[in-house]
């Protein structure tokens, strides 16, 4: 449904913010270098990273507000964008209102002087003669969307009457009634309150499963990202530096950066020893580790394990049955409601065990710790 191919975006002069010194004094900074993925029908595609990444000029270039450097932008079987570089004269550049796409961005701009009704029915009402529904028809599909969004009672009322979340959900039906190939959405639910933000996550993980509708996604939070998500794609300087579900994502994290970025977790330098396929074992300062699930570095590679708090069990005897066990001193403990995070000084460094609150363990006990080898992975050093 989308395919983005070696997309390139740049800033240059005055305006950008960046620190990469070009030529003739200029300053440069590479917003989008080089990214490509593709996006296949019915699925919700995150692009995840931490503020200036590049994950809005992506989905700006999708929609046709920016004009990117080279590259190609696909969708279905039009191309909206393509440039082999900067100075190429052969570019197709589709303006934005030639794409057909629906957007919702951060500031859902709805207007303010119209009713539910005619905020979401006007797309339709200004295209061109020849491809305007009948009145009719009209009436239909704006009356179908609201109902979609639950937004059926307030069709009559004026826009600026409705709450923050309906008036986000209002900014979705706008997008969803010309039925578009492709949702672009940017951080859309960044300005609710944190209740109100959960409960639109789960509709619009509902209305993606029951509309079917391509989206593609733009977030700085990985648990909206990890809970909304088909697939992910997470963004580090310009570049996609990890493509994945959700639970890939999060259970081998590429990289220390991605490990870092998504959830929390414990960093351990190492050393492969030993690895048969995915197994391997890793010598660390605080004792060797099993792991079932290890990414490719030869015998004898330095790398980091990344152990997330929830894989470390924690108990006052030792289980002789488990595939790794440390031996530590608890420091301190948080109650988590649903959990309790401990920090326990294993050695020189301390670990954190996120474990079942029937489990917690007052501080200054002394404990063993069972690392689950399914839980653990391997990160390059860097
Ligand atoms: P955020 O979550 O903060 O919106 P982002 O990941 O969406 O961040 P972008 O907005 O795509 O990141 O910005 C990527 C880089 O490009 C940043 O360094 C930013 O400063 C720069 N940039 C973006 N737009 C412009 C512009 N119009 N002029 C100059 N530099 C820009």
């Amino acid at each position: 449904m989308l395919r983005i191919d070696n997309l390139v975006k740049s800033f240059a002069g005055e305006k950008a913010r960046g620190k990469k010194k070009a030529q003739a004094g200029h300053t440069t900074v590479f917003a989008v270098n080089d990214v490509s993925f593709e996006v296949k029908e019915g699925e919700l595609f995150t692009l995840l990273g931490p503020s200036g990444c590049g994950k809005t000029t992506t989905l700006r270039s999708i929609a046709g507000l920016e004009r990117p450097d080279s590259g190609t932008i696909t969708v279905g079987d039009r191309v909206m964008f393509s440039a082999k570089g900067a100075s190429n004269r052969q570019v197709t550049n589709l303006p934005a209102n030639q794409r057909g796409l629906g957007m919702v961005f951060q500031s859902y701009a709805i207007w303010p002087h119209m009713t539910v009704f005619d905020n979401v029915a006007f797309p339709l009402q200004v295209r061109k003669r020849s491809e305007r529904p009948s009145k009719a028809e009209i009436e239909e599909r704006v009356s179908r969307v609201l109902e979609t969004m639950e937004l059926s009672e307030q069709a009559g009322r004026q826009a600026t009457k409705l709450s923050g979340g309906q008036q986000q959900r209002l900014a979705l039906a706008r997008a969803l009634v010309i039925q578009p190939p492709l949702l672009l959405l940017d951080e859309p639910l960044s300005n609710l309150d944190a209740k109100l933000r959960e409960s639109l996550r789960y509709e619009l993980k509902r209305l993606q499963r029951e509309l079917g509708i391509t989206s593609v996604y733009v977030t700085h939070d990985q648990v909206e990202a990890l809970a909304l998500s088909t697939h992910i794609a997470v963004m580090q300087a310009g570049s996609v530096v990890q493509l994945g579900k959700p639970r890939e994502i999060y259970e081998t994290p590429a990289n220390k950066f991605v490990a870092e970025f998504i959830g929390t977790s414990n960093f351990i330098p190492g050393t492969v020893r030993a690895r048969e396929g995915a197994h391997a074992s890793v010598e660390t300062v605080n004792g060797a580790l099993y792991l079932e699930s290890a990414i490719d570095l030869p015998v004898g590679s330095e790398a980091v394990v990344s152990i997330r708090p929830e894989a470390v069990q924690l108990s006052r005897e030792s289980r002789p049955d488990a595939a790794n066990e440390w031996h530590g001193t608890v420091m301190a403990r948080a109650f988590l409601g649903d959990a309790v995070d401990h920090v326990v000084a294993v050695g020189k460094h301390e670990m954190r065990a996120r474990v079942n609150p029937s489990v917690s363990i007052e501080p200054g006990t002394q404990v063993y710790l069972q690392l689950d080898p399914a839980k653990i992975s391997l990160v390059p050093v860097g």
